[in-house]
């Protein structure tokens, strides 16, 4: 709780209360105040591509501001980029949306932020599948909703059942987010999966869906990207499609994001943004429209690059006794499990005893900066972005075989390989 904003006369509102910094961007500073002081970090922690933004799009941007577009523009987007996203979610997703159907914000977070403000009364539920990226709890929270966290263990592939949704609705629930591919975890519902789901909501017409599909591009294996409203087509008049160009197109500083839904959320969003932010960066908006209209060589070749460094983190990290890591199918992450580690003493003679511990560990004594899966609603495991180079993926992975190798266990031998903590072929094929 914090004192400081509930204690009568001082400036903030009990509204923040309900608030802590988003994890992984806190990560993220923390990784950069290490680098400024002169240490060495192999950093896993923030999940955006490593590469530039594709030179074609860099060039529609300067084009765009040379052409003068730079001043306010619609507050829902400019039109053509509503059309490019139209004519992208019906060619990929197959689903059909007319552009006064379509938000554009300063990425996805803010669409999700804005849609979650626009809808949620004091104690309206939202029902929220954990592992899960860490802001949904925290947007829910701050608009006096309250996140009905539903824990998917690792036996079920990290993913929401039927039968957990449909004993988590609540005549209170408003939504249900569902994040497929899935940041922590990498899981992707099948199109099966997802239609079992759908039957779920339309048994409770009260509930809304926000489906999140920021990562629908990076998918791996067998694995195959589906939109849960094209495999319930009845969910379209009571979802909201969130997608962004973060990811998928290596934009996320220009801060690009949309939302796609029936028009009554649509108009609420676009009111709010009128009394926030008034529109997106017109610049990025035109880059935006050229990177969904253009060649999409420059997706396939992430993706590629991606499944390749999601392949050597997985076979470097299950080789580090106490560490399982399953394989992701999406994403660009991997959520191992360190519960292996966990009663082991450091030279130092501190004990882990928490993921927690167990990522600061990694970062004092590997120079590896990772997140503790705790922030993600599932303690015993890290997350760790593959969004970065091979080098730095071999090196960092180095550096933690180095570091867990040098723990004791209390006796004080050196840890030994446990074989119940290796992975399975099932676990490796869970996700
Ligand atoms: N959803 C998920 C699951 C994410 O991981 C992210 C990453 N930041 C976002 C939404 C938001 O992305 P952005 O605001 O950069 O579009
Ligand atoms: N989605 C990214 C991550 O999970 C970016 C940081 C954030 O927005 O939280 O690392």
């Amino acid at each position: 709780m914090n004192m400081n904003a509930t204690t009568p006369g001082t400036l903030l509102a009990y509204r923040l209360d309900a608030v802590k910094p988003s994890p992984s961007m806190a990560a993220k500073m923390r990784v950069d105040a290490l680098r400024a002081a002169g240490r060495r970090i192999v950093d896993f922690t923030i999940g955006e591509p490593d590469f530039p933004t594709p030179p074609h799009i860099v060039a529609a941007g300067i084009a765009a501001l040379n052409a003068g577009l730079t001043r306010y523009t619609p507050s829902a987007g400019i039109p053509v980029l509503r059309q490019a996203i139209a004519a992208k979610l019906l060619r990929e997703n197959g689903l059909t949306y007319a552009i006064d159907d379509i938000v554009v914000g300063c990425g996805a977070k803010h669409i999700i932020y804005n849609a979650l403000a626009a809808t949620l009364n004091d104690g309206d539920e939202v029902i929220i599948p954990a592992p899960f990226w860490v802001s949904y709890p925290d947007m829910v929270a701050l608009q006096g909703g309250v996140p009905v966290v539903v824990p998917c263990p690792a036996a079920d592939g990290f993913k929401l059942t039927p039968a957990a949704l449909e004993r988590a609705i609540t005549p209170r629930t408003r939504w249900l987010v569902l994040n497929s591919p899935n940041n922590p975890t990498g899981a992707v519902y099948s199109a099966d999966e997802l239609r079992a789901l759908g039957a779920v909501l339309e048994r409770h017409p009260h509930v809304w869906l926000m489906t999140d599909e920021i990562y629908e591009h990076f998918v791996y294996g067998d694995a195959r990207h589906a939109s849960p409203i094209a495999v319930t087509p009845s969910l379209q008049s009571r979802a909201l499609l969130v997608n962004g160009m973060s990811k998928a197109y290596a934009m996320t500083g220009w801060r690009l994001g949309y939302g796609a839904g029936p028009r009554a959320l649509v108009k609420a969003i676009v009111l709010l943004l009128t009394q926030s932010t008034s529109c997106a960066v017109g610049m990025s908006q035109a880059a935006a429209a050229v990177a969904l209209d253009g060649p999409q060589d420059c997706v396939k070749e992430a993706a590629a690059l991606f499944a390749a460094r999601c392949d050597r983190m997985v076979a470097l990290l299950n080789a580090i006794p106490g560490i399982h890591c399953p394989r992701p199918d999406g994403a660009f992450y991997v959520f191992p499990n360190v519960d292996g580690l966990l009663g082991r003493s450091t030279e130092s003679g501190k004990t882990l005893s928490s993921d927690l511990d167990v990522m600061m560990f990694l970062l004092d004594e590997a120079g590896v900066a990772t997140i503790d899966g705790s922030s993600y609603g599932m303690q015993g495991h890290l997350r760790m972005s593959f969004a970065t180079s091979i080098e730095e993926i071999e090196a960092g992975c180095a550096a933690i075989a180095q570091a867990v190798a040098r723990l004791r266990p209390s006796s004080g031998s050196p840890v030994s390989l446990n074989p119940s903590h290796q992975p399975s072929n099932k676990d490796q094929a869970h996700a």
